[in-house]
């Protein structure tokens, strides 16, 4: 799924950003890269910054425009650090994410970033079926091109792995029924109660107390089954000390 959302860098004049971005792309498993009539080339500046993403770098697709770019397109996401003039459907980057990642089965879904100093055009833009502004400060909202796709991937990821979690095995009974921690309390209080701890009787506040401290854990059944097993074993120390 991550594999079919492309990056798509217009005019990109820093091959510094092209490695870095690349280096952003493969940390979240995204690899497919297009760049539109770069002012600049995948040189040596660009593979440092790519580190071990140099493949994505040098495997990016140049092409003279956006509309090449993304014309197998299903989804086209364009970025703007700014709300311009140009009313668009807008989504925010977690918006942006679950939706890239919801249609990302269907078809290739590309993101589109634009030039370090001016953007993207808005010709560029209405090429675009939603445009997405990062919430950065309002005062200051225009990121480094490479960090605003580091941005974008991981919203993407995050959404993948959201939407894989519930595609995951059911782990079986993760959480004890109720039932069964009610007879882990009946069995704690008479635990209690034979080492003296607390007196059957006049009980006080102790058992709700650690009601609530086992509540908050919220213990998993395999725990319980451990406190159930520590429980029994306090009771057959205490049984052998009575012979
Ligand atoms: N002055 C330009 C800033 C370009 S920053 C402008 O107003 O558009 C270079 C690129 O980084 C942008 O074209 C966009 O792709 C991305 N970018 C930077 N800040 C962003 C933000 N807050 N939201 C979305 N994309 C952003």
């Amino acid at each position: 799924m991550l594999e079919n959302i492309r990056i798509v860098l217009v005019g990109t004049t820093h091959s510094g950003n092209i490695g870095s971005a690349a280096r952003a792309m493969k940390v979240m498993g995204l690899k497919n890269m297009v760049l539109v009539a770069p002012e600049c080339k995948v040189d040596g500046q660009a593979i440092a910054l790519a580190a071990g993403a140099s493949d994505i770098a040098n495997n990016a697709r140049i092409v003279d425009t956006v509309e090449e770019a993304v014309a197998d397109c299903g989804l086209v996401i364009g970025t703007s650090a700014r709300n311009r003039s140009l009313e668009w459907p807008m989504l925010d980057s977690r918006e942006c994410g679950v939706k890239a990642i919801e249609e990302a089965a269907q078809h290739p879904v590309a993101f589109v970033f634009g030039r370090e100093r001016t953007g993207l055009t808005n010709d560029e833009l209405q090429a675009c079926h939603f445009h997405v502004a990062i919430p950065a400060n309002p005062e200051y909202s225009s990121l480094n091109l490479a960090m605003a796709v580091q941005t974008l991937c991981y919203e993407a990821r995050m959404a993948w792995l959201d939407s894989q979690a519930y595609k995951g095995e059911v782990k079986e009974q993760p959480y004890p029924l109720a039932e069964d921690l009610e007879r882990f309390y009946d069995h704690l209080e008479q635990v209690l109660d034979t080492t003296g701890f607390i007196n059957k009787s006049h009980p006080g506040m102790v058992m709700t107390k650690l009601r609530r401290l086992f509540n908050r854990a919220r213990p998993e059944s395999q725990e319980l089954n451990i406190l159930r097993g520590v429980l029994s074993s306090v009771e057959k120390h205490h049984k052998e000390k009575q012979k």
